[in-house]
């Protein structure tokens, strides 16, 4: 068992790492006020491969791994959680098109996707059905060239930023089997967004409900077969659930990083606040979480990568786990800077913010438990 990362991965890491000091945490705050992220980012993003970092090189993508693409949104999360975040959604939608969608479907969404010419978002929730997904109402009725949407989905990133939508549609029965996917572009007839959300943190990224009111979608707009959607929406949750977990890891570093130099700085009682050892403790116990954190989601990580029978269930027991010691590192590093911490200008607040997200979307907490729960039972035996 070798724990050691590879030259090539180190070199990833690093490379998403400086790309972020540079061109991400400079404007962060800037974004966040405006509500926001350039769209100028993104190609420059894309010259990098992070575009379609595990979308294969047939289409332009770099064909990584999910171990490497965990370490790539850590490593952009440290500069801006919420940044490096929307891109793993869109990520998300590119690892679906490549894993499930016909050569053609692919020739015609990847190259785009992946130099990002064209953003994408995902689209599960709507305002009916959040943890019980497989309920969703939005429906698909077949045309002769395509289908009519009708529907309303809610708590969409991107919406009304993206270019392009992957969104999951009832074109059969109750229930998930009659569920599909289909993308539907900016600019379709019919298709309109919701006012944005006013939320409490991923400021820099606009969040707004995706309404379709007769909205038309061309059949070759179909990703991989009718009936099959809910499935596939399921398949990119197991990716994406270990790139929230892996941004909001990237962010409690980021907060243990500035503590640790801020608690060198700062004195009371005539000493630097590194030497209550009371203190030492608590920076010791946020260390602790962080790295068994780190450990846990690069083995999630791995599993998927190796097709592991119980890859879910460890994605979402990685989920669970590190956005849940995220949000609690993150806000430790709040409380060890004082009044400083509840400040905008310390860096710490939009942390805690950004993070608290990260343990509802992507199926919350509880719906993390419930997965790792029947898995159990059903290995009982
Ligand atoms: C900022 C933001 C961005 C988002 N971006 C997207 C996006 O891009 N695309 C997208 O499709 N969705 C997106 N979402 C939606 C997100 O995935 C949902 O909010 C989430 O899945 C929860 O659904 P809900 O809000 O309807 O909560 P509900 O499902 O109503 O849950 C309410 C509470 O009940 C609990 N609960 C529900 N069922 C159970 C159960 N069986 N057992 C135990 N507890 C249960 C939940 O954990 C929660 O605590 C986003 C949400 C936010 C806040």
């Amino acid at each position: 068992m070798n724990f050691e990362m590879t030259e090539e991965q180190v070199m990833i890491f690093d490379m998403a790492r400086s790309f972020g000091e540079e061109h991400i945490a400079p404007h962060a705050q800037e974004w966040e006020a405006a509500g926001t992220i350039p769209k100028t980012l993104w190609p420059q993003i894309a010259e990098l491969g992070f575009g379609g970092l595990y979308v294969s090189e047939d289409y332009g993508g770099s064909g990584l791994t999910r171990l490497d693409a965990t370490l790539v949104f850590e490593a952009l999360a440290m500069s801006c959680p919420a940044v490096g975040s929307f891109l793993s959604i869109h990520n998300m939608c590119g690892g679906m098109i490549d894993k499930f969608g016909s050569d053609e479907t692919k020739a015609k969404w990847l190259p785009d996707l992946c130099s990002m010419d064209k953003v994408f978002s995902y689209c599960l929730t709507e305002p009916g059905s959040g943890s019980d997904a497989a309920a969703l109402r939005t429906r698909a009725d077949r045309t002769n060239d395509g289908y009519r949407l009708n529907g309303t989905k809610a708590f969409i990133s991107g919406g009304g930023y993206s270019d392009a939508y992957v969104t999951m549609v009832r074109t059969g029965e109750d229930g998930p089997k009659g569920i599909s996917t289909v993308v539907v572009e900016d600019g379709s007839e019919g298709l309109s967004f919701g006012a944005l959300e006013k939320k409490m943190g991923w400021l820099a990224q606009p969040t707004a409900q995706v309404q379709f009111d007769d909205c038309f979608v061309p059949a070759g707009n179909l990703i991989g077969e009718e009936g099959n959607g809910f499935r596939y929406a399921m398949a990119g949750l197991d990716g994406g659930r270990l790139n929230i977990a892996a941004s909001a890891l990237g962010g409690a570093q980021n907060a243990l990083d500035l503590t640790l130099a801020y608690m060198g700085e700062r004195k009371a009682f005539g000493k630097p606040i590194d030497q209550f050892q009371g203190l030492q403790f608590r920076l010791a116990e946020q260390e602790v979480k962080l790295q068994s954190a780190r450990t846990f989601l690069r083995q999630a990580a791995w599993k998927l990568d190796q097709g592991a029978a119980d890859a879910s269930k460890f994605c979402a027991m990685a989920k669970l786990y590190v956005t849940d010691a995220a949000f609690d590192v993150a806000n430790q590093c709040l409380q060890l800077h004082g009044g400083y911490g509840y400040l905008a200008d310390y860096g710490i607040e939009k942390i805690v913010r950004d993070l608290r997200v990260h343990q509802i979307l992507e199926g919350t907490n509880e719906i993390m438990r419930v997965i790792i729960a029947r898995q159990m039972l059903a290995e009982r035996g």
